[in-house]
C-alpha cells in the first residue's frame, strides 16, 4: 500500500477555517491569516569531514508579526518541508496569542539528518545556516528557538555567529541558549512544565485522579516548582492520583516530562523514541530509563518492561497520553483505538483534522497542542526579556510566572468552551486567531 503522506500544512489551514465562520472573521483577514507573511528558502554549502562539499537546503517562514516579533524554533530533520515549516509557523502565531504574549509566529528547519552528523558538521551546519538567515532574523524580528534536534548549543552557535556579523553580543537573537551565555533558568524544562500544569487542570476539572493539595503535603517533598515545600506552602499543587500516563517521544519535552510527572505523583507505564517503545503496567522508573537512554541511545531494551511497536504506545490503556515527537501521529486509521481519557499534545500537530472528530465522539479530553506545549514559548519570552533588561530573575519566579500564564490560559479556553460548546482545540483557536484578527484590525491595513 502507498503510504499518503498527511500535509501538515493543509491541516493547520482546515484548523483555522473551523473558526474563521465563528469569529466572523472578514474574508481579507482570513486570508492573511492562511498564508505565511514571508518564507525564505535557502539551499547552502557545507563542508563535511570528509573534505566533501554537501548542499542543504533550509526554511525559516514567518507567519504573522501583527501582535510582535516572530518566535519559532529550529528543528533538524530529514522529512523537514516547507508544508511542514509554514504549518509550524502558523501554529506558533496561535501559540503565542493564546498564552498572551507579544509575539507573532514563525519556525525554521534544515533537511538533514543530525544523527549522522559530526558535531563539527553540525556546528558548520549552523553557523553557515544563521548567516544566510541573518537579513531576517534578530531580536525585535524574528527569534528562532530550539526544536526537534537542535538544543541550547544550536542556539549559541546561531547567537555566536550573529554576533559576530554584528561586531558585537546579541543575546536576545535567539532563546534557549545556555544559561551561562544568556538563557533563562527553567527554560529547559519549560514546556515540559507547562504540559504538567494542563494537565493538572484538565484533571481537576474532571475531577479525576488528583489529590488535593491539603491531603497530600504531610512530609518533605520537592515541590513543582523546584523548591523545598516542607516548611512553607510554596508548592500549592494538586498531585497525580497515581493517574497512569503512556508519552511519546523521549527528547527535551517527553523526558522532561515524565521526569516532573512522576515526581508528582503521576504512574509514566509506557515511553517511545524513534527507536520503539517501552510499557510496564506498574509504572516505569523514570530515573533509569534515563540512565539507559543515556547509555544506549534509546529507551528500548530497558529492562523489566515489554516492548512496544512504533505506534502502538498511543493505543495503550491509560489515564492520559502525551504524544510528545511529532505530527501526524494520531490520524482517522488509529484514533478510534485510543484509550486514554485526556490527550496532552506536547507535539506540535500529533492530531489530524479527521482524528479530532473522533476522539471527541469518543468524549476523550483533548488539551490542544497551541496550549498544552506553550510553556516553552512562555519562557522563551521570559529569557528575550531578560535578555534585553540584561537582568535575570532565579528560577523559582520563572516557573511561577510560568504557572500563573499556563492556568490562567487554560481557563480562557475552558470558559469559551463551556459557553460555545465546542471541543478544547476550537476553544483555543477561538481565543487565539481572535486576538490575532483584533491585532491587525487595530493596525489597520498599510497603506
Ligand atoms: P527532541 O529532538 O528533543 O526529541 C524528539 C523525540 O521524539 C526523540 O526522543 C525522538 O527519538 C522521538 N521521536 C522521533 N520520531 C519518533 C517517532 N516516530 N515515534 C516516537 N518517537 C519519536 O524534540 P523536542 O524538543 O522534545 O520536540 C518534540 C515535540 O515537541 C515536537 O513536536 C516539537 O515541535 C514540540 N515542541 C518542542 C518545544 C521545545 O521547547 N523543545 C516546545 C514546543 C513544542
Amino acid at each position: 500500500m502507498v503510504e499518503v503522506k498527511i500535509n501538515p500544512f493543509k491541516n493547520a489551514q482546515q484548523q483555522l477555517n473551523n473558526v474563521a465562520k465563528r469569529l466572523q472573521l472578514k474574508k481579507g483577514i482570513h486570508e492573511l491569516l492562511k498564508c505565511p507573511l514571508r518564507e525564505l528558502t535557502i539551499n547552502f554549502p557545507v563542508r563535511m569531514d570528509s573534505g566533501d562539499i554537501k548542499i542543504f537546503t533550509g526554511y525559516r517562514v514567518q507567519h504573522n508579526d501583527a501582535r510582535g516579533p516572530c518566535k519559532g524554533g529550529i528543528r533538524y530533520h530529514p522529512d523537514v518541508s516547507l508544508d511542514e515549516i509554514r504549518a509550524l509557523a502558523m501554529w506558533m502565531t496561535w501559540k503565542c496569542a493564546v498564552v498572551n504574549i507579544p509575539f507573532g509566529g514563525a519556525k525554521g528547519g534544515v533537511i538533514c539528518n543530525p544523527k549522522e552528523m559530526s558535531q563539527a558538521e553540525l556546528e558548520r551546519l549552523t553557523r553557515r545556516f544563521t548567516a544566510e538567515l541573518s537579513i531576517i532574523i534578530g531580536p525585535e524580528k524574528d527569534i528562532p528557538a530550539p526544536d526537534v534536534y537542535t538544543n541550547a548549543q544550536t542556539m549559541a552557535w546561531i547567537m555566536d555567529t550573529y554576533s559576530m556579523n554584528k561586531g558585537y553580543s546579541v543575546p536576545g537573537v535567539v532563546t534557549g541558549k545556555p544559561v551561562h551565555i544568556g538563557g533563562s533558568l527553567g527554560r529547559r524544562e519549560a514546556t515540559a512544565r507547562g504540559c504538567l500544569f494542563t494537565i493538572r487542570e484538565a484533571l481537576k476539572h474532571m475531577d479525576y485522579k488528583v489529590i488535593p493539595p491539603e491531603k497530600w503535603r504531610k512530609e518533605c517533598e520537592i515541590g513543582e516548582l523546584g523548591e523545598d515545600i516542607c516548611d512553607g506552602d510554596l508548592g500549592t499543587g494538586y498531585r497525580f492520583d497515581n493517574a497512569t500516563m503512556a508519552i511519546q517521544g523521549f527528547g527535551n519535552v517527553g523526558a522532561i516530562s515524565a521526569e516532573l510527572l512522576s515526581k508528582k505523583g503521576a504512574k509514566i507505564i509506557a515511553v517511545s523514541d524513534s527507536k520503539g517503545g517501552i510499557l510496564n503496567k506498574d509504572g516505569l522508573n523514570i530515573d533509569k530509563v534515563l540512565e539507559h537512554k543515556a547509555k544506549t541511545g534509546s529507551v528500548v531494551g530497558f529492562d523489566g518492561a515489554d516492548k512496544l511497536g512504533p505506534k502502538e504506545i498511543l493505543e495503550v490503556e491509560c489515564d492520559v497520553l502525551v504524544p510528545a515527537a511529532l505530527e501526524n501521529q494520531i490520524t482517522d486509521e488509529n484514533a478510534g483505538n485510543i484509550k486514554a481519557k485526556v490527550v496532552a499534545e506536547a507535539a506540535n500537530g500529533p492530531t489530524t483534522p479527521e482524528a479530532d472528530k473522533i476522539l471527541y465522539d469518543k468524549k476523550i479530553f483533548l488539551i490542544p497542542d497551541i496550549l498544552t506545549n506553550a510553556g516553552g514559548v512562555t519562557v522563551s519570552y521570559f529569557e528575550w526579556v531578560q535578555g534585553l533588561q540584561q537582568f535575570f530573575w532565579s528560577e523559582r519566579e520563572v516557573n511561577v510566572k510560568l504557572r500563573e500564564i499556563m492556568i490562567k490560559a487554560f481557563h480562557e479556553v475552558l470558559d469559551v468552551c463551556k459557553k460555545e460548546e465546542v471541543d478544547m482545540r476550537t476553544g483555543a483557536y477561538l481565543v487565539a486567531v481572535k486576538r490575532v484578527a483584533d491585532a491587525i484590525m487595530h493596525r489597520g491595513i498599510f497603506p
